[in-house]
């Protein structure tokens, strides 16, 4: 069937559909006419998938510090306030300007193989001639720990298998500072994500204070398989690691924001967003530019349709997410004396792939509330509200407001994809770029309007 012809028959449907009686509050049926009008209009085209694509296209990966990232910056503002959007600005953010320069690791001993590699951000360079020493080779923690004394002038590898981001990134984050303080020369992380195709992928790692800087870098979930199976087999493996990285000065950029100004209670604010910049590889079209697009959806779509909440919503672009979190502390600054006006805060920080619904986290009264306005999304099956909800953008200034947090939930393969070169458009189908735009136009287009204010715990 014609899409157009669909989406107006899927219109009608929603649109007629109600609840049985007492299942839902009468407070939502208001809401059915123009939630229905806002999923029409967001599954009518593929305005956000192509505008993803143009975003990708035209200014590639956006690393904090980039001109790439800033003429992107410049480019939202500008298509903002083409799209009519209200109140579209720049709040200034000093970032850290790492750049990775040439980098390289190479199997040197006992036969020469180059291997896949993505330097980790915010690593320290080596020296020119880089660092050649023997490999160990450790799948924990614990396993570094049991090496002893034999981690010293070593080149450690984490070859740590994924199971949860939360749990495996531990080994980037923290295994160059635990290698570094057992006198390691360098580390290399096996990737932190599902076995994909030799691909690698980068991210931030953290230096502790009290060890030293020691160079490290991603490989590839196959060629850390291969130097396990070398050293288990009892095969001194030698490596050489070059890498250029190093931070130039603090760079300027901006948070981007755009709003529709409320009708009666314009200081109350509805926060939704997604973080502008990302690694500089692949053209971060799932970490973060797909999230940042459908939040802004939610804006132009209230637009188009001339539907002018009860209260302010405000997209914000957050920059700097990857390697410094300054955007979302810089908002917290901006607006740390305005918390009591932020009614809730949505980040969509997962990747866009087919929306199941949100995370939320809040009060008992306020989840309620967040569970009937779901039910309008039923009929994009996006109507689920899982446990907990937020985002690393949003999180300093819903710690510091103790205000209510959502994210979009998805079903996708996020980690294969993210912090690697294959993170570009074509992962995306837009038909979940069209029906997450309008899940999150709908449940922001009712919190901001509902009579009520949705109450903090
Ligand atoms: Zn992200």
């Amino acid at each position: 069937m014609n899409r157009q012809i669909l989406t107006s028959v899927l219109v009608c449907i929603l649109i007629a559909s109600r609840a049985a009686p007492g299942a839902q509050p009468s407070w939502l049926d208001p809401y059915r006419e123009p939630a229905a009008r806002l999923i029409g209009e967001a599954l009518s085209s593929n305005f956000a998938w192509e505008r993803l694509a143009l975003l990708g296209d035209t200014f590639g990966a956006r690393l904090s510090g980039s001109k790439n990232l800033e003429d992107a910056i410049q480019w939202a503002v500008a298509e903002m306030k083409e799209d009519g959007l209200e109140n579209v600005r720049t709040e200034a953010v000093k970032v850290p300007h790492w750049v990775r320069g040439q980098e390289s690791v190479e199997i040197v001993s006992p036969r020469h193989s180059p291997l896949v590699m993505l330097g980790l951000g915010n690593s320290v360079g080596t020296p020119p001639e880089g660092v050649e020493a023997d490999v160990l080779v450790v799948r924990t923690f614990a396993e570094l720990e049991a090496a002893g004394s034999r981690v010293r002038g070593r080149i450690v590898v984490f070859n740590a298998p994924f199971t949860t981001y939360g749990e495996t990134v531990r080994y980037r984050a923290a295994g160059p500072s635990r290698a570094a303080a057992m006198e390691a020369l360098a580390v290399l992380v096996r990737s932190v994500g599902p076995p994909g195709l030799r691909t690698p992928h980068t991210g931030a790692l953290d230096y502790a204070p009290d060890a030293p800087k020691i160079p490290a870098a991603a490989i590839t979930v196959e060629d850390a398989e291969r130097l396990q199976r070398m050293q288990d087999r009892g095969t001194q493996v030698r490596v050489r690691l070059k890498m250029e990285a190093k931070f130039l000065p603090d760079a300027d950029s901006f948070n981007v924001i755009g709003e529709i100004r409320g009708r009666e209670r314009p200081d109350e604010v509805v926060v939704i967003g997604g973080h502008f910049d990302s690694w500089d590889v692949g053209t971060g079209s799932t970490d973060d530019g797909g999230g940042c697009v459908v939040t802004w959806e939610a804006l132009r779509l209230m637009k188009k349709l001339g539907l002018r909440p009860r209260r302010t919503v405000r997209v914000v672009l957050w920059t700097n997410e990857e390697n410094g979190l300054r955007g979302g502390q810089a908002y917290l600054e901006r607006h740390r004396g305005d918390l009591a006006n932020h009614v809730l805060m949505l980040e969509s920080d997962s990747g866009v792939f087919r929306p199941t619904g949100f995370g939320f986290s809040g009060s008992t009264g306020a989840r309620a509330r967040v569970t009937a306005i779901a039910t309008l999304l039923q009929g994009i099956q996006a109507d689920r509200i899982d446990p907990s909800g937020g985002g690393a953008d949003i999180g300093p200034t819903v710690d510091a407001g103790n205000l209510p947090a959502m994210s979009l939930s998805v079903d996708g393969n996020y980690f294969l994809i993210h912090h690697t070169p294959a993170d570009t458009i074509d992962k995306i189908d837009p038909m979940d770029m069209s029906r997450a735009s309008a899940a999150i136009a709908v449940m922001t287009y009712v919190l901001a309007d509902m009579p009520e204010r949705l109450r903090s715990p």
